[in-house]
Order: C-alpha cells, then structure tokens, then sequence
C-alpha cells in the first residue's frame, strides 16, 4: 500500500482549516497544516473578531449619550483611535498565539507558506514537496472590488481596522453584511458616513421588514443612506477623495470602502491542474461530505460554501473530519442556520423570510411587534426593536425568527435551538417569558398579523 507523509495535509489556517487540522489530529491522524499569512484566518485577524471588538467600541458612543438619563454626569468623552487599534492589535497576537498552541498541542505540523497543489495527493509549500492521503483546500476568501475609474483609491475591509488617521468623512459602497455592519461601527467612532447601495434596499436575502426598519434606524443614528445609487469614478483631491455618482451628485470624503462581496481563494493553488472542478462562481465545488472532483481532495469554509460565515466552517470542517477519522459519514443541514448582522441595532435572523416561507410553506401567518425598549423610558435614546416571527399555517411550527435591535445575536442564538427542534408556535406561546427583557416578546405576540 502507497505510504504518505500526513494523513491529511490542510492548506489554510483559518476557521475551517484549523478546526479540521486539530481534530483530525486529536484523533490521531498525521496531520500538516499549511498557512501563508497568521494563524486565524479572516475572521480572527480581518473579520468577525476585530470588527465585533470595534462594534463594542462604537456602541459607547450611545451608552454615554444615554447615561445622563439615569443620573450619570461624565465629561465630554473623547475617542482615541490609536489606543484602540493598538489594544485589538494586542488581543489579536493572543489569539494567534492560542491558535498555534492549540495545534503544536495535538501535535499538528506547521508550515509556514503558501501551498499549492501538485498532485492530488501532494502539496508543495515553496520548493518542499509533502505527500498526504487526504488534502483539505480551506483557503477562505478575498474581497472583491468592480472595475471603476479611480479603483486604485478604495480599500477594502481588510484595511479599514488600521486606518491612519481615523477617516473624518467615510463612504461605504454596498449593502451587504460588512457594509452595513462598517458603516455603523465608523458612525459610532465619529465619522460622518454616506453608505451607497445600487439597490433600493439594504441586506439582500434578508426580511422584507428586517431591511426597512434597519435602513430606517441606520437613518435615525446618523447615516446617510443613498439607494440607488453607484460611484462612477473616484479622484483624489488636495484634501480627499471626491467620488462622482451615477445620480449627478458627489462626495468629498477621506475613505472609499467597497463591501462588495468576497470571491473564494483559489487563484495560484493548481487546483485545475490536478483536476479539482470550480463551479461557475469560481469556488471549488464539493459534494454534501465536501469532497471535490478529486477524491483525496476535500474543501470547506468560504472558499466553497453557499454560507460564508465561521460557524459553518467550523461545522463543514467536522463533517470531513467525522468521514475521514472517526464517526462516519454524515451531512450538515443548513436550513435554519441563524446569523447576525453586528449593525447598530443588530439583526438576529433564524429561519426563511416572510416571502421565502410563502413559497416554500404556501400560507404563512405572521406576528410582528415594534416597540421602544424599557431602556429607553430613560435614556432618551429613539432607538426601536422590531421583532417578527413567520408561522407554517399547516403545522404551527414556527420558520422564522427576525429581530433588530439591541443583542439580536445574542437573543435569536437561544431561539434558533427551539427552531431547529421544530418549536411550533404553540410552543412559543406556552413559554413563559423572562421579565422585564426585549426577548419576552417572543413568546408574548399573541395575535397575528391582519
Ligand atoms: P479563512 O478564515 O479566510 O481562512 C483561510 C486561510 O487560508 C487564511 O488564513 C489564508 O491566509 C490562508 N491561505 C489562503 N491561501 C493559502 C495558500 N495557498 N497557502 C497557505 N495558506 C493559504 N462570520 C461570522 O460568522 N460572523 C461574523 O461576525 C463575521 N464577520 C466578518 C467580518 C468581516 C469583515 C469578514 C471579511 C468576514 C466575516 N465573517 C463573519 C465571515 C468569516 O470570517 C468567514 O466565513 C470565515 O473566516 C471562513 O473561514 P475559512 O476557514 O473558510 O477561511
Ligand atoms: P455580501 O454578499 O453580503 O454583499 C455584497 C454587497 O455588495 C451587496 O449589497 C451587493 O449588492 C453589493 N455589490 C456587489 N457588486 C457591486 C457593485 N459592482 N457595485 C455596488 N454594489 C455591489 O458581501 P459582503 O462583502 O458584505 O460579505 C461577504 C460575506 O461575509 C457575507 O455574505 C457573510 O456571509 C460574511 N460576513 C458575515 C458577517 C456576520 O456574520 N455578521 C459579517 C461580515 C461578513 P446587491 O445586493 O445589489 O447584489
């Protein structure tokens, strides 16, 4: 039998790559991992940790302004943007720290460097050559920027945590997660934003109603929000960027960020040669264990998924994992996967929309509630909540879960546990609620909709 250096070889050192590389080994494969830049990946170094460490620090900004209602008398507060780019910065190092011991734990071996592909059974990192049974392509990735006239100005969400100096006037293009979620978090921090979306309405795939009350609550704090609206060129001036707009109109601002979507890594890693098959949106295709064309080569996270977010990496990662070491085949079900929008207010989300439930369930009843926190009784803030539930009029159960406001993520987690054990309304409503909180509402909204 054909021996090789490592059970499995993980090209990527991200949520998904991490993850399988150590269980793998935890269940006693030889395992190697492979990654060219720091341990983490996108959602340690570039996303989900540094952009919530950033969103806490805009959301003081409120708590200040809302502290006087409550009696609290504090000077003028004043932001430092140094000290919080050096105290993530920090944070940031401990965790890649904790990543890498975590792996020399279980006895992973890393390599440092970009691998690619040369057969399907062996990965070249630099001029080594390494043989493994299985390959793991969870390369994550990259953000994707139209052509423009002027693209040479913009940056992306990778450079936005360490900005210099602190953009004063920010406009945001696009209206999808890291749109939405920078545009609020640099409105907290001071900016004055202008977020430009070519449609006519925030956060495609998202609820209806979800997306109209955002839009209108991103409104009340402050951002500029212009629809319809794209950039046709973008110059640099004595003292910023102007940005010509489809409309006519312009603006002057310091900071361009596109948000407009990411594109998976799979540029440069010979994938083609050896014979992995891409589908049409470039990502390697998989079938539902996250095997590629290639049988010995497996891929997981955003560089294949339809749901670029790190827990599904994370879940993908040990579906390969269980087929490969241990528990067997088995495959993940992505139907009531929830998410958040990290946004001030956040979105919590679980389940289908309003209108994806309608074609998937035909008649739905609905029950929604808008309302002003107990919170802000006091401190004069005209922050609102909305909460929305979508019904399967045939069987009760409860399809889907939206809210904005205040901890959304934090309160839909708890709830996408009841969904996914098929909780019917009836369900909901024999629960008893925790009082006085915002989640009650859940379990209190009696009456449908007309
Ligand atoms: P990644 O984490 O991107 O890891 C891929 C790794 O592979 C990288 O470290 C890269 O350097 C390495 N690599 C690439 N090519 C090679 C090569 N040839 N050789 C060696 N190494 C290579 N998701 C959430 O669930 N919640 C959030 O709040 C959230 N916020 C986000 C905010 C931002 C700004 C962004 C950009 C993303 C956010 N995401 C969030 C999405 C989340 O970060 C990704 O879904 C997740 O990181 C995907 O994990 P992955 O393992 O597929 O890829
Ligand atoms: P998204 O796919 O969410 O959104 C892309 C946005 O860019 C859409 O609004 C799209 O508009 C717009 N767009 C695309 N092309 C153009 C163009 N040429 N001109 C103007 N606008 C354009 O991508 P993101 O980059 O925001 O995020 C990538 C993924 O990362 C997300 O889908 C999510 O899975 C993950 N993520 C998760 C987070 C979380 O869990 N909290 C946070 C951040 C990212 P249109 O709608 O009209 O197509």
């Amino acid at each position: 039998m054909r021996t090789f250096d490592f059970d499995l070889f993980v090209i990527g050192g991200g949520s998904g790559g991490v993850r399988a590389a150590r269980m793998a080994a935890q269940r006693g494969a030889r395992v190697a991992l492979a990654e060219c830049a720091e341990l983490g990946g996108t959602c340690v170094n570039v996303g989900c940790i540094p952009k919530k460490l950033y969103s806490y620090a805009a959301g003081y900004a409120e708590a200040f302004e809302e502290a006087a209602g409550f009696g609290w008398s504090i000077g003028e507060p004043r932001f430092d943007w140094a000290t919080l780019k050096a105290n993530r910065a920090r944070e940031i190092r401990r965790l890649n720290g904790i990543y890498r011991g975590l792996l020399d734990g279980v006895g992973v071996t890393l390599i440092q460097g970009w691998a690619q592909l040369a057969d399907p059974h062996t990965v070249q990192v630099d001029d080594k050559r390494y043989t493994a049974r299985h390959v793991l392509i969870a390369t994550g990735g990259m953000p994707f920027v139209p052509e423009l006239s002027g693209r040479e100005h913009v940056v992306v969400s990778d450079a936005m945590f360490d900005l210099d100096p602190f953009p004063k006037r920010l406009a945001v293009v696009g209206a999808g997660y890291i749109a939405c979620e920078f545009a609020s978090i640099f409105n907290g921090l001071g900016a004055q934003v202008t977020h430009l979306c070519r449609g006519a309405h925030l956060l495609n795939g998202f609820d209806d109603d979800v997306r109209h009350f955002l839009a209108k609550e991103m409104t009340r704090t402050g951002i500029d929000i212009r629809f319809n609206t794209e950039i046709n060129m973008i110059t640099r001036q004595k003292d910023g960027l102007c940005a010509m707009l489809s409309r006519g109109q312009r603006v002057e601002v310091d900071t361009v960020l596109y948000a407009t979507g990411r594109v998976p890594n799979t540029q440069g890693l010979g994938l083609e040669a050896a014979g992995v098959t891409l589908d049409a949106k470039g990502r390697v295709a998989v079938d539902a264990h996250y095997r590629s064309s290639v049988p010995s080569v497996y891929a997981v996270g955003d560089v294949s998924t339809r749901q670029q977010l790190t827990p599904v990496a994370l879940a993908e990662a040990m579906v390969v994992v269980d087929t490969l070491f241990g528990k067997g085949r088995r495959q993940l079900d992505y139907e009531f996967t929830p998410t958040a929008v990290f946004t001030h207010p956040n979105i919590g989300t679980c389940g289908y929309t309003e209108a994806a439930a309608r074609m998937k369930f035909g008649e739905v009843t609905l029950h929604s509630s808008e309302f002003r926190a107990l919170r802000h009784t006091l401190s004069g803030s005209g922050e609102r909540t909305f909460m929305k539930l979508v019904v399967d009029k045939a069987s009760d159960r409860v399809v889907g879960l939206h809210m904005v406001g205040p901890d959304a993520g934090e309160i839909v987690q708890g709830f996408a546990v009841a969904m996914r054990a098929s909780a019917t309304k009836a369900m909901f409503d024999s629960t008893i609620g925790i009082h006085p909180t915002v989640a009650e509402e859940f379990v209190t909204m009696r009456e449908p909709m007309p």
